[in-house]
């Protein structure tokens, strides 16, 4: 972990040890599976089950092979989660942001491991390939053409989400669907054939008009909801015009320290309503009050 001890990430930080030779070991997966100390993340419904702010593990009952997510070993422990051939891809219950923010910074994030890959597989039931049925394999961490036999594996897609910076200020925008008041550190997908300066740059043009001189790597996150890498910059820009692309923003403003300080703080009167701490907006902010 390179991570700045005081720059707090969500979703990072899991202890997991992933057991990855084991994915590729019937055997090794078995004796996993039949050891009596195995645990289960127990989430029909993608809700972290919770008991007084840690994961509530139940013990593992017997489970077919194909139902078997191996997330790895805690403390020596085997973990895992079900995958249901019923399960319907998850939505984003209200409820669930009130839960991550009881939930520790690596229990948050061996939940989103468990998350992604278990919604991965409740929306790719059948082959890209050719269109048949697909099956767990590889312990949980991929699915099996039964026809073609191509394999695939569970999706990661790249999100930059960047600080545009000018003379001491940064730039933070407003979405439509924002509760009142927030603002938070523009975003979007890095596009195929684009680096991540290339993106960040691209997205800032075209959201608000700034036009990016240098990108500088902050941070990244794993964001469960359902599967992307969030990477975190601040880019330097060439001048304080903005032109909002209305379709994306309703609104952008530049803020000083000062107004972020405060922002995060949650003061009464401050100038915007921060992101979550889990949301790796809220680090960003922080690691640009720190001066990176
Ligand atoms: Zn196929």
């Amino acid at each position: 972990m390179s991570l700045p001890r005081d720059l707090y990430v969500g979703f990072t930080g899991s202890p997991l040890d992933r057991a990855e030779p084991a994915r590729h070991d019937a055997g090794a997966l078995a004796a996993l599976a039949g050891n009596p100390a195995a645990l289960l993340l127990d989430m029909p419904d993608y809700l972290p089950p919770t008991i007084d702010g840690a994961l509530d593990w139940k013990p593992l009952p017997p489970l077919p092979a194909e139902e078997l997510l191996l997330l790895g070993l805690i403390d020596g422990i085997p973990r895992f989660a079900r995958i249901d051939p019923e399960a319907v891809a998850a939505k984003r219950w209200a409820e669930l942001m009130t839960v991550l923010d009881n939930l520790s910074l690596g229990e948050a994030g061996t939940y989103a491991a468990a998350r992604s890959v278990l919604d991965w597989h409740a929306r790719h039931r059948f082959c890209a390939n050719c269109g048949a049925k697909t099956a767990p394999h590889h312990a949980g961490w991929a699915r099996l053409c039964l026809r073609c036999g191509t394999e695939h594996y569970p999706r990661t897609d790249p999100v930059v989400i960047m600080l545009a910076e000018y003379e001491g200020r940064v730039l933070i925008g407003r979405q439509p669907g924002f509760a009142p008041g927030r603002y938070s550190a523009l975003a979007g997908f890095v596009e195929v054939g684009e680096s991540i300066e290339e993106a960040v740059a691209r997205e800032l043009r075209e959201e608000a008009g700034v036009i990016a001189t240098a990108v500088r790597y902050v941070a990244s996150q794993p964001w469960p909801f359902p599967s992307q890498l969030m990477i975190a910059c601040i880019a330097d820009v060439a001048d304080d015009s903005v032109t909002l692309d209305m379709a994306e923003l309703e609104d952008a403003k530049w803020v000083d320290r000062a107004e972020v300080e405060t922002s995060l703080r949650g003061d009464e009167g401050a100038v915007f309503g921060a992101p979550p701490r889990y949301a790796i907006a809220n680090s960003l902010f922080r690691a640009w009050l720190a001066g990176r």
